[in-house]
């Protein structure tokens, strides 16, 4: 009841798509049931949570942030959504994001997410015209969980969409390892990059979640094979025989003071407190990685979205209102698909279809995407080789000091430059962390990202837990 009120009271920020407030009261008091009984279902029993609207949810409409999908219902669970609300969990809503999770801000179809450290500060019944954004693309689920409105968020990250909200809105952000918890179900954006990930304030609680979540499922090919072992946080760990690299690429021009400062004061608290090794490494290749995720995501956007025609599922446009008598009217069906598009695809979302179908035309396809896919393990092998000299990297999460949603407005990008930092370990599939770091001169969180080798989320998770 809490957590309903305190949506109630937050509906201003934008931060849900979809409230399921009925099915979170019928869950909490099964809950509490379970509980009279001392046979709760797991360890997130009871607890409440919000979901990326672009995770299906069986009966509970999805719609990505789209007109396209606005009165999509999937017919099934996600394998996340379905384990969730097996385990007891109660869910509060879905969650605001960027149109099909293509963005950094939070702005959809369904208005855009206000970060809620900044409203929080002022007044709730204010009503700013402008704002300061929350990041994105799962900027919803940071602010749903910034704001204390659940305990844990699902989110998605393809290039950076859970680490870099989660350090704007001052909260934890992880993206797994590539294939350690199942994506049957999330509604893709870039099938090699795509991983589902976790917001929470707390560590115990991400392992909790990591727990219950991980694993290889049947229903998605691409998990990892071997079965997962839990996850547990050790109390004192000693960070003595820990090496830290600091790659010497991450210095880009126009980097923020707020996060340089940050990613400062992180390093300094690993060489000053946890008396890690701290040394300088080199991952020459991740200058290229934008170029390489803007090339590929396009591509699989391309081709993901030839789905989304509006004949099947997807808006229809008012014109075609008897699909049977297409081949009738004095228009084709070329023309009706462009028309449902049209009407309800966002600007961005055009642009990378257009600009994905440029990159695979016959003449393009070697040039552009058989030349990022070899980018893509020439990233790979770096990451291979420089974890070969540390256990973990730590770098800014984010480039830009937190935008006011006019000056975001200005950038009109189709692609953010500036997720570099984030996007390589999607490109290299290893997992990632960005953990609350300094409060900005503005008085906003600035988060750090941490790196760690393929399948060494435990080793990731330990030290996040250590340092924050
Ligand atoms: N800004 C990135 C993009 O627009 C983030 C995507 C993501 O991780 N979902 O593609």
């Amino acid at each position: 009841i809490r957590s309903i009120n305190k949506a109630k009271k937050l509906k201003n920020l934008n931060i849900l798509i979809k409230d399921t407030f009925d099915l979170a009261l019928n869950q909490a008091e099964k809950s509490h049931e379970r509980f009279l009984k001392n046979t709760p279902a797991s360890k997130l029993d009871g607890k409440t949570f919000s979901i990326k609207d672009n995770i299906s949810t069986k009966s509970i409409t999805t719609t990505c942030g789209s007109k396209m999908l606005d009165n999509y219902v999937p017919p099934y669970n996600a394998t996340v959504s379905e384990k969730l609300l097996n385990s007891g969990s109660v869910l509060i809503g879905k969650t605001n994001m960027d149109e099909f999770g293509m963005g950094s801000a939070s702005s959809s179809y369904y208005g855009t997410v206000k970060n809620p450290y900044n409203v929080l500060k002022d007044s709730l019944d204010q009503n700013l015209d402008d704002f300061y954004i929350s990041g994105g693309s799962s900027g919803g689920s940071a602010a749903s969980v910034a704001s204390g409105m659940v305990e844990f968020s699902i989110g998605s990250d393809t290039g950076g969409s859970v680490r870099n909200p989660a350090s704007i809105c001052g909260c934890i952000g992880y993206k797994p390892t590539y294939g350690l918890i199942s994506r049957h179900g999330l509604i893709p954006l870039n099938n090699y990059f795509d991983t589902i990930g976790i917001m929470t304030r707390t560590t115990d609680t991400l392992v909790d979640v990591l727990n219950e979540l991980a694993g290889p499922d049947p229903k998605d090919a691409t998990t990892l094979k071997t079965n997962f072992k839990k996850i547990s946080l050790e109390d004192k760990i000693s960070l003595n025989q820990i090496t830290i690299g600091v790659p010497k690429e991450f210095f880009p021009n126009g980097l923020s003071q707020s996060n340089l400062e940050a990613w400062k004061h992180s390093v300094g608290i690993f060489d000053k407190i946890g008396n890690a090794k701290i040394i300088s490494v080199s991952l020459p290749n991740v200058t290229y990685s934008m170029s390489c995720y803007s090339v590929l995501t396009s591509c699989e956007v391309a081709s993901n979205f030839s789905k989304f025609d509006g004949l099947r599922f997807g808006h229809h446009s008012e014109l075609n209102l008897d699909i049977n008598k297409v081949d009738q009217m004095d228009y084709n069906l070329e023309q009706v698909i462009k028309k449902n598009r049209d009407e309800s695809l966002g600007q961005v979302v055009r642009s990378r279809i257009a600009t994905g179908n440029y990159f695979l035309l016959k003449n393009n396809y070697e040039k552009y995407f058989v030349k990022s896919h070899q980018i893509k393990q020439m990233i790979v092998n770096d990451f291979i080789k420089v974890f070969n000299q540390c256990d973990l990297l730590i770098t800014p999460t984010c480039f830009n000091d937190t935008l006011l949603y006019s000056d975001y407005m200005k950038q009109n990008e189709v692609f953010d430059e500036k997720d570099f930092f984030t996007s390589c370990a999607n490109i290299a599939g290893v997992p990632a962390i960005s953990v609350p770091s300094i409060m900005s001169k503005n008085n906003l969180p600035v988060g750090v990202q941490l790196i760690a080798k393929w399948k060494r989320d435990d080793l990731l998770l330990n030290i996040a837990n250590w340092f924050v």
